[in-house]
């Protein structure tokens, strides 16, 4: 199966090679090694700031968003999340959940956020704002450097959900000035399901620190401790952890993230343009290099993902919720190619023939 969804995504040769083995025991000098220079790079590929440190939490991405609201943000905070979709939607359920005080910025399905939207939050005590760089469920890439620009001028703590974004698109922390960047294990860096990282700047290590412990497997201030050494408070997803270390050993001997990013923007830029004459719109005006999200014109949009599996072994992705049948995304991501695109064209133009699509 050719696999054009958003992550789970195809792994190269070399992740591959390392998930076949046995897991091996992991309390050791060896595996704590393999995590620093874990941790280092995913650092220095988010260009974080001095002093920042990355956790690794054996969980889905959704557990490091919700660590982060647990364990960075407290009852005093005043919260704003930006909700264009899904993602958005769950930052702002996370908060309900853990008590925050929050105000939604809510964005259109597919739209770019305006500085006007945020003006209207200036100058009334907000403390913290959470967003999805890209909002995945509509692939939109939200304008950072007008949510950071906001959030240096109200002094406001950006914790940053990437975790579609990290490698699809530009990402620098430093110069965001996020106090905090979640990504995941399944999506851009292709790997298994089951990590989950966040990268965490001085000020959000000193909130963590602070605040009083709220919970035990998703602590970030137990991993911040288990992760000077190398180590993870409990036993992580080790083969994934191992994985990582192999793609990011392959990322720095072909050009770093880079040239990684550029190629998943050329994939990108290659579907995008081949799908001018098919029957779809756009269904996002600021489209991440992640994935692209598309309305079909004439048929129903589950209807075509099934068709595409069941029929042509393709797997491309749909969206939940409301929009289940009238969206569906294609994904950048993984271990996929300008050629791929090809195959997937050509089967979309099978079933336009076949008046399918
Ligand atoms: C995939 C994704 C998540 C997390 O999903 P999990 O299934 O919990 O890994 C969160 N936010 C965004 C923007 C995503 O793309």
């Amino acid at each position: 199966m050719l696999n054009f969804t958003v992550g789970p995504v195809m792994s190269e040769d070399a992740v591959l090679e390392v998930a076949g083995k046995s897991a091996p025991y992991f309390r050791t000098p060896e595996f704590s090694q393999i995590m620093k220079e874990n941790e280092a790079w995913i650092l220095k590929d988010m260009k974080a700031p001095k002093d920042a440190r990355c956790v690794f939490l054996t969980s889905s991405g959704t557990g490091a968003m919700e660590s982060c609201v647990m364990n960075i943000l407290n009852d005093k905070d005043k919260v704003l999340v930006v909700n264009g979709g899904s993602f958005g939607q769950r930052f702002v359920e996370m908060c309900q959940l853990h008590h925050r005080t929050l105000s939604e910025i809510k964005c259109e399905f597919g739209h770019q956020i305006r500085r006007e939207q945020l003006d209207a939050f200036k100058g009334q005590g907000y403390t913290a704002l959470l967003i999805n760089m890209d909002e995945t469920s509509s692939g939109t890439l939200y304008d950072m450097k007008l949510v950071s620009d906001f959030c240096k001028e109200e002094k406001i703590l950006l914790i940053v959900d990437a975790i579609s974004s990290f490698m699809a698109d530009e990402l620098d922390m430093a110069e965001l000035h996020a106090a905090a960047v979640i990504t995941g294990s399944q999506k851009a860096l292709a790997l298994h399901p089951g990590i989950a990282l966040v990268a965490l700047a001085p000020e959000a290590i000193q909130r963590i620190e602070e605040n009083p412990e709220v919970c035990m497997y998703l602590s970030l201030k137990l991993a911040l401790k288990n992760g000077e050494r190398g180590q993870t408070p409990f036993t992580p997803a080790v083969n994934t952890l191992l994985e990582l270390h192999a793609r990011l050993s392959e990322i720095k001997a072909h050009g770093g993230i880079e040239a990684e990013r550029a190629r998943i923007q050329k994939t990108a830029e290659d579907f995008r343009a081949q799908i001018k004459d098919l029957p779809f719109a756009l269904a996002s005006e600021a489209p991440s290099n992640c994935v692209t999200s598309l309305r079909p014109a004439h048929h129903n949009a589950a209807k075509i993902i099934q068709i595409m599996k069941d029929e042509y072994h393709i797997w491309i992705c749909p969206n939940g919720g409301a929009l289940s049948n009238e969206v569906f995304r294609v994904g950048h991501i993984g271990s996929i190619s300008p050629e791929n695109n090809a195959e997937l064209i050509h089967a979309f133009k099978d079933m336009q023939k076949r008046d399918l699509l």
